[in-house]
């Protein structure tokens, strides 16, 4: 990496469906030069997330979309190499929202402090950074898993479905996860201790899903949509709650699937079965004791975690769209620089 240049990857073109190599375009600019209350780092690590499909998009949505010739969005941890920020200083590392590049400014309020004593800085952007996050407010807020209860939850092996099952587990309910092969339905299982792990490419996967919930589903985790949410709705038991924190299913959908119209189906189970299906972005809650209760999770080997790194940032953008394919396994990170090691 050349120490004078900031390579970044920017927004090429907005995709139609599935977004292709076209619509992003790797560039050279200047070092960015902070000025009175800034700070430079250089980013190590720079985080992969399902929302980003959005952010290509123009769409009316819950956050401004990427501008076309602009850096992709994306949270980093990173070095601290330059400061005019007070409490931050060169050393310190940081997690924040440097985007799809070797180098960020952030301002006062901008990035958070990353602290390597307490648990690996990849952490900050997955188990113990936003996606963790998410499962520990969603399922407060909206979840509210109980002891005996049952719980589904699709993309079970990923930074957010990990978390939501394994949270879960810890209260005490019955958790079925759904993921993409058999390789991560053992890792389910088996690593995560979830009491159930399906393939939706099974072709009774329907089948599958109702013999493994003898007692209905009290909490379905909506991460994905399409067929799961199909497999789900008639398992939902009166009062279940339906956190919906993601629909990867259909991010790259350009048109609704064809009819029937199912709106009238499914308020009609809505009401009958009194369910509460609520949307939620991450930032709507208070994060509360999630650091201290998670942490101490992880470190007593109750919550456990599974990242897939990859080299460079010329490789973001292939990383990113395998990853609306399900072709990551586990938190999904591209190393940028090399992590200190002191
Ligand atoms: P993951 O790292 O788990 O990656 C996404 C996974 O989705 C893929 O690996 C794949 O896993 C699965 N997937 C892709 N297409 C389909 C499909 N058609 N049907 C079923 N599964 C599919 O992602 P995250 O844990 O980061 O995010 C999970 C969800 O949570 C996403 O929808 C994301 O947008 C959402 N999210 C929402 C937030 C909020 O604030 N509301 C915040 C953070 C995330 P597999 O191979 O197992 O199918």
């Amino acid at each position: 990496m050349n120490d004078s240049v900031n390579r970044r990857i920017v927004l090429a073109a907005r995709p139609q469906g599935r977004p292709g190599p076209e619509c992003f375009r790797l560039e050279e600019a200047p070092l960015p030069v902070p000025a009175a209350g800034e700070m430079l780092a250089r980013t190590i690590y720079l985080s992969l997330d399902p929302y980003m499909r959005g952010r290509m998009s123009d769409g009316p949505s819950y956050a401004r979309p990427v501008g076309l010739g602009e850096a992709m969005t994306g949270g980093t941890v990173g070095l601290v190499v330059r400061s005019h920020l007070d409490g931050f200083a060169p050393g310190d590392l940081v997690v924040g929202r440097g985007g799809w590049q070797d180098y960020a400014v952030f301002r006062a309020g901008e990035a958070e402090r990353v602290e390597p004593a307490r648990a690996p800085i990849t952490t900050a952007l997955g188990v113990l950074g936003m996606p963790g996050q998410t499962a520990y407010v969603g399922l407060r807020e909206i979840g509210k898993p109980k002891a005996g209860e049952t719980l589904v939850v699709a993309a079970a092996s990923g930074p957010v479905g990990s978390a939501v099952g394994q949270i879960s587990r810890i209260k005490g309910c019955r958790v079925v996860g759904v993921a993409g092969s058999q390789a991560k339905c053992d890792f389910v299982t088996g690593e995560l201790g979830f009491d159930a792990c399906l393939d939706h490419h099974a072709a009774d996967f329907e089948d599958q899903l109702r013999a493994a919930c003898p007692d209905g589903v009290d909490v379905y985790w909506e991460n994905v949509g399409g067929r799961v949410f199909d497999a789900v709705l008639p398992l939902l038991n009166p009062f279940a709650r339906v956190p919906v924190c993601g629909l990867i299913a259909w991010y790259n959908a350009t048109e609704l699937p064809p009819g029937p119209d199912r709106v009238p189906h499914l308020l009609r189970q809505t009401l009958t079965r009194r369910l509460t299906i609520r949307g939620f972005i991450v930032s709507d809650f208070e994060r509360g004791d999630f650091l201290t209760d998670v942490g101490s999770w992880v470190r007593a080997g109750r919550l456990r975690y599974r990242e897939d790194i990859r080299e460079g940032l010329e490789n973001a953008p292939a990383a990113f769209i395998g990853l609306l394919a399900g072709e990551n396994f586990g938190k999904l990170l591209i190393r940028i620089a090399p992590a200190p090691t002191s």
